[in-house]
């Protein structure tokens, strides 16, 4: 998939709206609209800010002009993501204005996520339409900030990391009937690593991994909710050394292991994983755990080892291409996915190559690449060698061909195979339902709607750029 710092990068799929709106708008009810830019791990806090709002009263509208209350989950990865939260602001803005001539009541307006963390009261003197501008962190604190504007206080900035633990005072997940048996669940936050490109750990904080009870518990109420395929999520995931119920540290193969021995659970997933942080347990995890699906996002950013060290990553294309090697023993239909970065500070058209070498080495079922982008307060935006935009781009293209290539040979190479789907909405088209291979990949079938929530075999017919075509093997 081509990506180059847009909303949500990965294993792109629409959350489901915690407490929906099912169409009964009661004339006092308030109305909460969340638009999600970034990672899975927005759309995860997403999905509990509206469950903590839903405690107080309010359902989730995706019309953004029906909303008392417009969040904006934001992602600082790249540049171009930051500047679209300011033009979305611009948007947000006019309705606001139009909502009030109309007499449709106050609009709050809030900024949540990475942009709100890392710029603070910028965002209330750049865009004063902004109420609220709250932190990763602090979402738990949600409910009473909001009271707080509707007393009447304005411009309200909520960045702090807060002594206590924002999941242990954010409301359970809430039961209701979910509209997709696939959820996120995050384990691991924040990291420690400090890639000299990136801004996650001055935006998200030191790596925290959740305690074994919690995952358990939460995860066991999404199953009863009809959750079939959970992935675990984390900046750095499988860094996660959390409590375990023994009092020691767990790893994240054990969380693997203890949540695949939930009845009704029947796959899992993990993302994002560092290549250090790749243990023997969890290699093996995916040998001999069956619910443990055989897709793995394992980003390796650049291949010459002198930008590898430039980046902070600690290790070498050398180390990468070993891993890769051991993953596929243990696992052989392992599909991998990566994410890279072209023109990092510095980068020679010949370590830009190197970065080809690794992907014609590997052979990617999937990936995300990007130019790289100066992030203030990061150590690689004031290196010496910066790379002009013609430069970036024209490589981002070269890159972007040989990995669109390699997916549509991996996805061609199911035609003709039957694979478990696991069903989880309908298509566009009248009685179609989309679901996702084990590898991860949208699948179209005509189904009836029965098939929505199972893992039902199907046959690959044909490969599109994005998605496969099936037809279903069980009617
Ligand atoms: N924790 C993950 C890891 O270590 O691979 C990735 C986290 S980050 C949200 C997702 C991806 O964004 C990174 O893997 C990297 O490729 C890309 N990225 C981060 N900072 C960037 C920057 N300054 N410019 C371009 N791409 C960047
Ligand atoms: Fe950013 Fe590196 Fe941490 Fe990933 S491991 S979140 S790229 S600092």
């Amino acid at each position: 998939m081509k990506n180059d710092g847009d909303t949500l990068d990965l294993h792109d799929r629409p959350a489901a709206p915690a407490v929906p709106d099912a169409g009964v708008v009661r004339q006092n009810t308030r109305r909460v609209h969340v638009k999600t830019f970034g990672c899975q791990m927005n759309v995860y806090d997403s999905e509990r800010m509206s469950e903590a709002l839903g405690a107080e009263g309010y359902v989730t509208t995706d019309t953004v002009d029906d909303a008392d209350l417009i969040i904006l989950n934001t992602c600082h990865i790249r540049e171009k993501a930051a500047e679209k939260v300011y033009s979305e602001l611009g948007r947000i803005r006019a309705i606001k204005l139009r909502r009030a001539r109309e007499g449709r009541g106050e609009t709050t307006v809030a900024v949540a996520g990475c942009v709100a963390q890392a710029e603070g009261t910028e965002i209330v003197r750049r865009a004063p339409v902004v109420d609220l501008v709250i932190g990763p962190q602090s979402y738990h604190r949600l409910p009473g900030l909001i009271s707080r504007i509707h007393a009447g206080e304005r411009g309200l900035v909520e960045i702090e990391f807060p002594e206590e633990d924002k999941f242990d005072h954010l409301p359970a997940r809430t039961p209701k009937i979910r509209r997709q048996p696939t959820a996120f669940l995050t384990v691991q936050e924040g990291c420690d690593k400090f890639c000299t490109f990136c801004v996650v750990p001055y935006t998200r904080g030191a790596e925290v991994s959740r305690p074994v009870a919690r995952l358990v518990e939460e995860a066991e109420l999404l199953v009863r909710q009809g959750v079939r395929e959970i992935t675990l999520l984390g900046q750095n995931v499988n860094g996660y050394h959390g409590e375990g119920p023994d009092g020691r540290p767990w790893s994240l193969a054990r969380v693997i292991r203890r949540l695949a021995g939930i009845d009704g659970l029947e796959r899992l997933r993990y993302v994002t994983s560092h290549p250090r942080d790749m243990t023997d347990d969890l290699i093996d995890a995916h040998a001999s755990e069956v619910k443990l699906m055989p897709y793995l996002h394992l980003p390796f950013q650049a291949g010459a080892d002198r930008i590898l060290a430039a980046m902070n990553r600690k290790h070498t294309g050398a180390d990468y291409l070993a891993l890769v090697h051991r993953l596929r023993q243990a696992r052989p239909d392992l599909a991998l996915s990566t994410d890279i970065i072209v023109g990092f500070p510095g980068e020679t058209d010949a370590e830009f190559e190197a970065t080809l070498d690794i992907v014609r080495e590997v052979g990617f079922a999937q990936a995300f690449s990007f130019k790289y982008s100066p992030r203030p307060g990061t150590p690689a935006s004031t290196m010496e060698g910066q790379l002009s935009e013609p430069v970036k781009s024209e490589r981002l293209q070269r890159l972007q061909a040989l990995l669109d290539e390699q997916q549509s040979s991996f996805a061609t190479g199911l035609v003709g195979q039957t694979v478990p789907v696991l069903f989880e909405r309908s298509g566009r088209k009248p009685g179609q339902l989309v679901g996702r291979s084990p590898y991860l990949q949208p699948v179209h079938a005509e189904a009836n709607e029965a098939w929505l929530g199972q893992i039902v075999p199907t046959m690959i017919v044909s490969a599109g750029p994005n998605s496969l075509a099936g037809v279903i093997q069980s009617q």
